[in-house]
């Protein structure tokens, strides 16, 4: 009789550094959980490659992908059907092969949203935001957040024209007023998010000194396991103490990832922690 091999279930993260990604060690944890056979790895694709590469990452067997920094955009036009949360961001980050279509979707927004709400209890509603940076993870989670009906939400970003187009591509949801990151109006903001690179690149803090205050709540979209991150360090030294840093949204993207790839939805507080405390 022949003999049955298990094939397991490829998936994966592309991207551009990705070697330092956490996705394989997410994924695996959520489908050791899950009882799932899962392979899942971390491509490092040349920029002018991800086409060529991603299809033939497809005839080999793969499932999906996510996609990270700097493919997100030339994902949403390889995708020939696109989810509406994908469609209204305007970029892709996660990528199902499915017979005849790849299926592209956004999951940015909702592993934003659930870790600020969930995880961390944040209201949004009513609260004055401000997002520092105007690039892809913005795009993905502007949508969400007007949802939640904040306030307001000032958007400050060094390029004011990329600014400007998310303003107008997302009024109809909400308020949003813009500026340059040095013309940020000297007002209170309840949450401050920084979806810049800062952190990620090692640039000058770029920030103006009236934006920390003790009140604020500081989300940094950027995360590092070892220590806390430089923007939330710059918070912590101006006297906050509300902090966030974006491990979290991290885990929760990738949960949302996982349930549209095997619908199984997975435990994430669990994973946090261990990721957390280098457990895995
Ligand atoms: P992106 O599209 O490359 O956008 C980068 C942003 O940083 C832009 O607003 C850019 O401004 C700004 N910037 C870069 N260099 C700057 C400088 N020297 N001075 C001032 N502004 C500068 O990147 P992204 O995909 O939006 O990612 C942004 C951050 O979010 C990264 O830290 C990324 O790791 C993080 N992220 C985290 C998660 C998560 O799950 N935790 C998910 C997505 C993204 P210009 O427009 O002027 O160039």
């Amino acid at each position: 009789m022949a003999e049955i091999i298990e094939n397991p279930l490829l998936f994966g993260v592309v991207g551009h550094p990705v070697k330092h990604s956490l996705s394989p060690q997410i994924h695996q944890a959520f489908a050791t959980k899950a009882h799932l056979l899962l392979q899942y790895h971390s491509i490092d694709i040349e920029p002018n490659d991800f086409t060529t590469s991603v299809e033939m990452y497809k005839r080999q067997g793969y499932r999906g992908f996510n996609v990270t920094v700097p493919f997100k955009e030339t994902a949403y036009q390889f995708a020939n059907k696109k989810s509406e949360r994908a469609k209204i961001a305007g970029s892709v980050n996660l990528l199902s092969f499915q017979q005849n279509d790849v299926m592209g979707d956004n999951v940015d927004g909702i592993g934003f949203i659930r870790d600020l709400m969930s995880n961390q209890k944040f209201s949004l509603k009513d609260k004055r935001i401000l997002i520092l940076g105007a690039g892809g993870a913005v795009r993905g989670i502007v949508f969400p957040i007007l949802e939640q009906k904040p306030a307001y939400l000032h958007i400050a970003n060094r390029t004011i024209e990329k600014a400007q187009r998310i303003a107008e591509k997302f009024k109809k949801y909400g308020s949003i007023s813009i500026s340059n990151l040095n013309q940020i109006p000297k007002q209170h903001f309840d949450l401050i998010i920084n979806a810049t690179s800062f952190g990620v690149a090692s640039i000058d803090n770029i920030f103006p000194e009236h934006l920390f205050s003790k009140e604020s709540c500081f989300y940094d979209l950027f995360y590092n396991i070892e220590t806390t991150t430089p923007f939330l360090t710059l918070a912590k030294q101006h006297g906050a103490t509300h902090l966030i840093d974006g491990l979290g949204m991290l885990v929760e993207q990738a949960a949302e990832s996982f349930f549209i790839w095997h619908h199984i939805r997975p435990e994430t507080d669990n994973v946090i922690r261990k990721l957390k405390n280098k457990e895995i």
